[in-house]
């Protein structure tokens, strides 16, 4: 049967691309600063049926752009389609390849966008169809609840959004404390027992990066020094170490860390940093796709990878990862960025599906002070946030919040992430350097 414009049941009748801003602090890292608002773009498809399936991905003028050029790939299709569907938008686009990731500290490819915005939405209407979970269409659920771990940063005094680098003085508890400026020592440990107070986390990640090494390092002892030896700890300083400052510092933390994050740039910096350390390392920016597994293999340049399945190319494919993690003797976790709750719904139904999970996952989540899911942020136990209940990825839209926040994105201006830009509004002669210290 052509299924193609076959006017019924799962086939796709109209994609929906509606480009948001949400509030985000001035949180620092090794590209600069983050503007007063993190963009996101919501993907909704609904089939001839009336069944709708949402999915968020990183906010992009060019994966808006790309995704409408999709549309009339996308209108028509059955949505367990999804080999077809990809076949299609690489034929339309180009495979993504590892030069297109770049240098830049975060993934702008098009392709594993695209194709992870549609196959999350489709998975959603799946579940739907089916009356089923999401974490069930990617093999059952190995645990009903998915741990996250504490993700510190570096940041300005300032809420972000309106208020910019005001705080709001009526905010109490975590959402008084995230606006805090936290530049030394002093600061990160504050913001970490708020945030662990709030949310229960029992692992916590500092993104470094921001400042000399010495600084960051202090930070991470600080942290050692008030948790103790049960509080895994984790450090990133997005490979913009050199290679002997790895291993210095590095050095000085192996007692502490439960692993070191991307502390130099590219596979064989890594691999030469990895052959004399005892701490693992973890990446997700020296192998960030599957054209390089080989290469990492070779060369043994990580311990750990960190699968996002926006940057992966969905939420199968980081499936299909975890397989050749398991094969080739990597662990799995996962990399975050900010986001709402439809992607945390969608790492939540991954993080369940994953044979083995053996670290709790990034998640920006508590950063953010919007949410444009029915019934408010999804809420996190002892660290951990519980398989939504539901068929799909378990959350409904909250339309009046998306068009709040899709006007949000036109009155604010901004098309795509650069945090030079919005460092250099501070420190006018401020440039990003792939490697600094
Ligand atoms: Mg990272």
């Amino acid at each position: 049967m052509n299924v193609q414009n076959s006017g019924h049941g799962p086939v796709i009748r109209e994609m929906r691309i509606t480009p948001i801003a949400i509030t985000d602090p001035p949180l620092l890292n090794a590209a600069g600063l983050h503007a007063p608002y993190a963009l996101r773009t919501i993907v909704e498809l609904e089939t001839a049926d009336g069944i709708v399936g949402v999915s968020e991905i990183p906010g992009n003028e060019s994966t808006d752009e790309a995704l409408r050029l999709a549309e009339h790939i996308v209108v028509g299709k059955d949505v367990y389609q999804l080999g077809r569907l990809q076949q299609e938008l690489e034929v339309r686009f180009g495979k993504d390849t590892s030069k297109d990731r770049g240098d830049a500290p975060w993934d702008q490819r098009r392709l594993v966008h695209v194709f992870s915005a549609l196959e999350v939405a489709c998975l959603d209407i799946i579940g739907k169809l089916v009356n089923r979970p999401v974490a069930d269409l990617l093999g059952g659920r190995m645990r009903d609840a998915v741990p996250f771990a504490a993700y510190l940063f570096f940041k300005y005094e300032g809420a972000g959004g309106k208020l910019g680098f005001s705080v709001d003085p009526n905010a109490i508890g975590w959402a008084a404390a995230r606006q805090q400026q936290a530049i030394d020592p002093e600061g990160i440990v504050a913001q970490a027992r708020a945030m662990c107070e709030a949310y229960g986390f029992q692992s916590i990640k500092l993104k470094g990066g921001a400042f000399a090494p010495d600084i960051e390092v202090a930070c991470m002892h600080a942290l050692h020094q008030e948790f103790g030896e049960a509080m895994p700890l984790r450090f990133d300083p997005n490979a913009i170490w050199k290679p002997e400052t790895g291993l210095k510092y590095g050095r000085e933390m192996e007692s502490i860390l439960e692993y070191l994050e991307d502390p130099v740039r590219g596979q064989e910096n890594m691999a030469w940093l990895r052959q004399k350390l005892r701490t693992p390392l973890a990446t997700n920016m020296c192998t960030t796709s599957f054209d390089e597994i080989p290469a990492s293999i070779a060369l043994g340049s990580e311990d750990i990878i960190l699968s996002d399945h926006h940057f992966w190319g969905g939420l199968r494919a980081s499936m299909e990862l975890a397989r050749l993690c398991t094969t080739f003797g990597r662990q799995l976790s996962m990399h975050s960025n900010s986001h709402l709750g439809i992607s945390l719904a969608a790492m939540v139904h991954l993080g369940a599906a994953l044979p083995h999970l053996p670290y709790a996952l990034d998640t920006h989540y508590p950063w953010q002070s919007e949410e444009i899911i029915a019934g408010g942020p999804l809420k996190f136990q002892d660290g951990e946030v519980p398989v939504p209940a539901g068929p799909g990825l378990g959350v409904d839209l909250d339309r009046d919040a998306l068009a709040r926040l899709h006007q949000q994105y036109l009155d604010c201006g901004l098309k795509m992430r650069n945090d030079e830009i919005e460092m250099q509004k501070i420190h006018p002669k401020w440039t990003f350097k792939k490697t600094r210290w």
